[in-house]
């Protein structure tokens, strides 16, 4: 007879991951599928998403998907609802999705401002708030925000996206203190620069492939992370293996932050 296989750490948990089709996100997703989750996936990329989900189904993970904008407080709310329909609660949620532009301020526009403060700010508080709002009834639940070396230190060519990722661990540090009497612990991770999507396209942009070569440098462990790396370091923090941790910011950036 063969062993029943091992629970993973989010065995019977239902999370929330916006952003889920690629990238970091998607990474999550595999990983939150391989311990256990039952999953809700969020993007402005349905395509993208629904190909990802039959991918996870296929392995006999449970997988829902909701396309839309989280800086669209409808879309927002929809992320959310789908777990408290289709599930009946939500344990988990990472406020992952986000738009990563690289522009120094004399290039950025208001609107460029605007766009990047709508999705990664307005879009992250959004979803932390529906997301306490479900937890509520359970008096429990884990928010993994998506921070990064740039919203904790100054950087070239941030001028938009840094005060942005500021607003991720201003968040994670206010919501954290607000909520942990609740059984709501709020977390985020601070990435180095990792090898996404959005960052294997940064050699077609004007500066680009220089940004890229310099910031790899930058890393004390002589390379740039992998999405898989930033995907273990959430989910430990999003499992009950980080019951006594709440308002850290764990950096994931090969030594960067450390110098
Ligand atoms: P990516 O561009 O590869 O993937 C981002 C995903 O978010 C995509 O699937 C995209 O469709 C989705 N998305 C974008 N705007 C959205 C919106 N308005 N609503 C819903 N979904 C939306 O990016 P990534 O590199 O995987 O970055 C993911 C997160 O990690 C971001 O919050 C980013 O700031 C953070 N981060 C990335 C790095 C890095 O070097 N890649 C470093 C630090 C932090």
């Amino acid at each position: 007879m063969t062993a029943p296989p091992a629970p993973g750490r989010l065995s019977g948990k239902t999370c929330l991951i916006t952003g889920g089709a690629q990238g970091i996100g998607r990474a999550t997703a595999e990983r939150f599928a391989a311990e256990g989750a039952r999953l809700v996936l969020g993007d402005v990329d349905g395509e993208a998403l629904d190909k990802l989900a039959a991918e996870l189904t296929a392995t006999g993970a449970e997988v829902r998907t909701v396309t839309g904008d989280v800086a669209d407080p409808g879309a927002a709310y929809r992320m959310t609802d789908a777990a408290m329909e289709d599930y009946g609660r939500l344990d988990v949620l990472v406020a992952n999705a986000g738009v990563l532009p690289l522009q120094r301020i004399t290039e950025a526009t208001p609107q460029d401002w605007d766009h990047v403060m709508a999705v990664d700010g307005r879009g992250m508080f959004l979803s932390c708030k529906y997301a306490i709002e479900a937890m509520l009834p359970n008096r429990g639940g884990s928010i993994v925000c998506l921070s990064s070396i740039s919203g904790l230190a100054g950087q070239e060519s941030q001028s938009t996206y840094g005060p942005a990722k500021f607003v991720a661990s201003g968040l994670t540090l206010h919501l954290a203190v607000e909520w942990a009497a609740h059984g709501i612990r709020v977390n985020a991770v601070a990435p180095g620069t990792i090898r996404t999507e959005r960052v294997r396209r940064l050699p077609e942009e004007p500066g680009g492939a220089e940004y890229l070569a310099d910031i790899a440098k930058r890393h004390p462990i002589g390379r740039i992370g992998e999405p898989g790396e930033v995907a273990a370091a959430i989910c430990f923090l999003a499992s009950d293996d980080a019951s006594f941790i709440t308002g850290a910011i764990l950096p994931v950036d090969g030594g960067y932050l450390a110098q």
